[in-house]
């Protein structure tokens, strides 16, 4: 569902993503991890063009993300992300957080909209808050709601980008949870993660980034038994 060619990002005269090629299939999980500054975050923010990449090409179940801003509508609406930080619109309840997208981009009827967000929101265990405002959630509430929320345009693809990182570790768990419920539903995801508990029980596939390339891309088992690369090795043995 998403074809990455050849892709290549720089910053000024640092290079970000060295000729990165990868595919991801329908339903695929894939983990991306790597040291910080691998390129994990960029590689992701380059599939829904929240970076321009600078050569190669990107494509989005067949459509090709490019200056077009036709293309650019079409696969925003087929792919969501979480972020690290939530962010949620503070001055929104939890409701609202999770309607308005639906109802502005997809011209959904209220109603219609109000009775999804509450069915997405019960999924994920927050249906009680939904009158609630962000700052009245603790993070992994507030991180759930983010995931409702790109639930809610159901796109076909969710790109998560350290969606524990900034969690007290009593909160990371009830995130992962979600997550891995998700998995099962047969909707794509690409993760950037450092649970590597996560990567190796609920992804199909690792992906580990060093220096803006793809060292490894290979299975859970494989990646964890048997890591190819020092790289991918001495990296284990700090996040084990
Ligand atoms: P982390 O685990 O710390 O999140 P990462 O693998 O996600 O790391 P990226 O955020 O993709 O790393 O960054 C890759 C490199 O590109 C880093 O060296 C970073 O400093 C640089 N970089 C990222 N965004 C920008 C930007 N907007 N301008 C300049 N340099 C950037
Ligand atoms: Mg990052």
């Amino acid at each position: 569902i998403i074809k990455a060619t050849c892709v290549d990002k720089h910053f000024g005269a640092f290079h970000a993503l060295k000729s990165v090629s990868a595919n991801f299939y329908e339903g695929q999980v894939t983990a991306i991890i790597g040291p910080s500054g691998s390129g994990k975050s960029t590689f992701l923010r380059t599939l829904n063009r929240l970076e321009t990449h600078d050569s190669g090409t990107i494509e989005v179940d067949g459509i090709e993300l490019n200056d077009d801003l036709k293309n650019l509508d079409a696969i925003r609406r087929e792919v969501g992300m979480v972020f690290q930080s939530f962010n949620l619109f503070s001055h929104l309840s939890i409701l609202q957080n999770v309607t308005l997208a639906p109802m502005r981009v997809r011209k959904m009827p209220k109603a219609q909209a109000e009775a999804k967000a509450l069915a997405l929101l019960e999924r994920v265990g927050l249906k009680n808050q939904a009158h609630k405002y962000p700052v009245q959630l603790s993070g992994g509430q507030q991180q759930r709601v983010a995931i409702a929320r790109a639930l809610a345009m159901d796109p076909k693809v969710l790109l998560f980008d350290e969606p524990t990182s900034a969690l007290d570790p009593e909160m990371v768990n009830e995130v992962l949870a979600v997550m891995r419920e998700l998995a099962h539903t047969g909707i794509t995801m690409l993760v950037v993660t450092h649970e590597m508990g996560f990567a190796r029980e609920v992804a199909d596939r690792v992906i580990f980034f060093d220096h803006g390339v793809i060292l490894e891309d290979t299975t859970p088992a494989e990646f964890f038994a048997n890591p190819t690369h020092e790289r991918a090795k001495a990296f284990l043995s700090q996040v084990r």
